[in-house]
């Protein structure tokens, strides 16, 4: 079990749930974070975190695509332990459907 970063997070990226992982397995895309599944200890601290409710457990049904998504960039990514400034849009965004096509496949700089 992992947990995985889903939809909402897409140009949102708030980034409160970085600092709360404990093993630091959160990896920055251009607008965008994921969790690495290897790397997850299933502790659930960052779900609570997360402001745009994009954080669940891969036990929630439906969720296979992003869970693959999340291991590929988490693969190429740059790890981010440290919270920065969120997109000034990022409210615009938040609970706006069908984000998937806007997921840009750039990373992001990382800490
Ligand atoms: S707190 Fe939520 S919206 Fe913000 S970066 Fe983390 S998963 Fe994405
Ligand atoms: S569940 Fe725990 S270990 Fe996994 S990403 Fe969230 S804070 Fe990190």
């Amino acid at each position: 079990m992992t947990y995985v970063v889903t939809e909402n997070c897409i140009k949102c990226k708030y980034m409160d749930c970085v600092e709360v992982c404990p093993v630091d397995c959160f990896y920055e895309g251009e607008n965008f974070l994921v969790i690495h599944p290897d790397e997850c200890i299933d502790c659930g601290v960052c779900e609570p975190e997360c402001p745009a409710e994009a954080i669940k457990p891969d036990t929630e049904p439906g969720l296979d695509s992003w869970l693959q998504l999340n291991a590929k960039f988490a693969a190429s990514w740059p790890n981010i332990t440290q919270k920065k400034d969120s997109p000034a849009d990022a409210k615009e965004f938040d609970g706006v459907p069908n984000k998937l096509e806007l997921l840009s496949p750039e990373p992001g700089e990382g800490d």
